[in-house]
């Protein structure tokens, strides 16, 4: 059977400030983890064309959202929320930036709960607090928390500096709150879209385009992963986790490597 799976987002982390920061929850679910420090973005490193790639495990000039303003695909293709409401799984949406409303086609979700706090240093609280509650109580099988403030910070104070670094503190305490909440059976892929560099990203200097990449739960064996992993990778592998084939479209993989 196939246990429920959460997929966090922390927008705008970049996988060396991990080391730089006070952050015992993120750093204790890397123990547990399949992680890897060195996953890739995709170009441009900007949250919608990533989040559209996330998803639809297609790169940008496939997908066609090359900006973070959306426009409907050119060619469309099934995303990891179409094929998993094709298997009657039930997917919920937690999330503090508007745009992210187009991730999936109508009528597709289960449940979504929109805030617009993304701007605010303590936006991601409330998205916690509603996920932490709803998850446990509504089961959903799928669901996607995104945190959009460390983004912000490294916007107003450039990545890397002690605004950027304390935001990532902040949020992981809510993280913390979040990994309590949930049952311990349950698995957890948590990654970023993009980093960043002074106070903006979007190039495909190793600054924007790295990425940490993590995965746990019962089947998944932690450790260091040794392949390449592209964020185009993860919906393959959460379609893996919710017991679903991937579309033959999609041009990412199963992280194979991670399942003991
Ligand atoms: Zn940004």
């Amino acid at each position: 059977m196939a246990h429920n799976t959460v997929f966090i987002l922390i927008d705008g982390l970049r996988p060396d400030a991990i080391a730089q920061t006070n952050c015992p929850n993120l750093r204790g679910l890397i123990a547990r983890s399949a992680y890897t420090l060195c996953a890739r973005s995709v170009m441009p490193s900007i949250t919608l064309p990533c989040h559209m790639s996330i998803f639809h495990s297609v790169p940008p000039e496939r997908h066609g959202i090359v900006s973070n303003t959306w426009v409907p695909m050119a060619r469309p293709l099934p995303g990891l929320i179409e094929v998993a409401a094709v298997h009657g799984i039930r997917c919920a949406h937690f999330y503090n930036w508007e745009p992210l409303r187009n991730l999936n086609t109508p009528e597709t979700l289960w449940m979504s709960f929109f805030n617009d706090t993304s701007k605010l240093i303590d936006g991601d609280a409330i998205t916690v607090e509603v996920a932490a509650a709803m998850i446990p109580r509504l089961q959903p099988q799928f669901s996607f928390v995104y945190l959009g403030t460390v983004d912000t910070m490294g916007h107003v104070f450039g990545w890397m500096n002690d605004g950027y670094f304390k935001q990532i503190e902040r949020v992981d305490i809510e993280l913390g709150k979040l990994l309590a909440a949930l049952p311990a059976n349950t698995n957890i892929v948590l990654q970023s879209d993009h980093g960043g560099h002074d106070r903006t990203h979007g190039t495909d200097m190793p600054e924007d385009m790295l990425i940490p990449w993590m995965a746990s739960g019962p089947g998944i064996k932690a450790g260091m992963i040794q392949s390449a992993v592209s964020l185009l990778d993860t919906t393959p592998t959460l379609a893996r986790l919710l017991g679903c084939k991937p579309h033959p479209q999609w041009e990412g993989r199963v992280v194979e490597e991670i399942f003991a």
